[in-house]
């Protein structure tokens, strides 16, 4: 499984649509101070369901809309889907492909698609349980967060290591069922 593309309109400072295409292996993103790099981060763990606008940097979520330039004015809504191969299916679901949607208008209505369908955020938390994916998972390492893991409680590095073990959903459905 890997990340095959991230595509963005809306987002930030991607106002028109873009898309970025990655391959199997390892990708640098570089470019001068405030072009956009964290940006890209920051729309993978927008994608991925955070609801926390300061881990994305911002104030409130409505933030995360493109709030316009001097030549350009500010867009009603931000959009940003990822597609990964799931060729090995470590996903567990059928698809080959699974692409991840979401959108949040400035009235504050917002919604989760898999692949095209309209879904919850559960459906995508589950969808990437122990796959160190989701947003609580390892694939996104920020600043500080070696330090955090280094010098947390041990029930909270406990967690990191269940995700790695793959023993979330069955802790979840455990939780569930009692
Ligand atoms: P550095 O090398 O300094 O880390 P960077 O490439 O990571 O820079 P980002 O932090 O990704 O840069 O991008 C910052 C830019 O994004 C700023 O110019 C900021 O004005 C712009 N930006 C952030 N949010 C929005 C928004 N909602 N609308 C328009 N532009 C935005
Ligand atoms: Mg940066």
């Amino acid at each position: 499984m890997y990340l095959k593309s991230i595509e963005m309109q809306g987002f930030k400072s991607f106002a028109n649509k873009t898309i970025l295409q990655f391959h199997d292996g390892i990708t640098g993103v570089v470019g001068p101070n405030g072009s956009g790099k964290s940006n890209v981060g920051d729309a993978v763990r927008w994608v991925l369901g955070e609801q926390s606008a300061k881990q994305l940097r911002g104030g409130n979520m409505q933030d995360v809309i493109f709030s316009g330039t001097e030549t350009r004015k500010p867009l009603g809504y931000a959009s940003v889907a990822i597609t990964l191969d799931n060729s090995d299916h470590k996903l567990n679901v059928d698809f080959e492909e699974v692409t991840v949607t979401r959108r949040l208008y400035r009235s504050g209505e917002s919604e989760y698609l898999m692949n095209g369908a309209s879904c919850r955020l559960k459906d995508i938390n589950e969808l990437f349980y122990d796959t160190g994916i989701g947003k609580e998972g390892y694939s996104i390492i920020g600043q500080g967060q070696i330090d955090k893991i280094l010098s947390g409680k041990p029930e909270e590095r406990r967690e990191l290591f269940d995700e790695a073990a793959g023993i979330v959903k069955f802790k979840r459905r455990k939780a569930v069922t009692e």
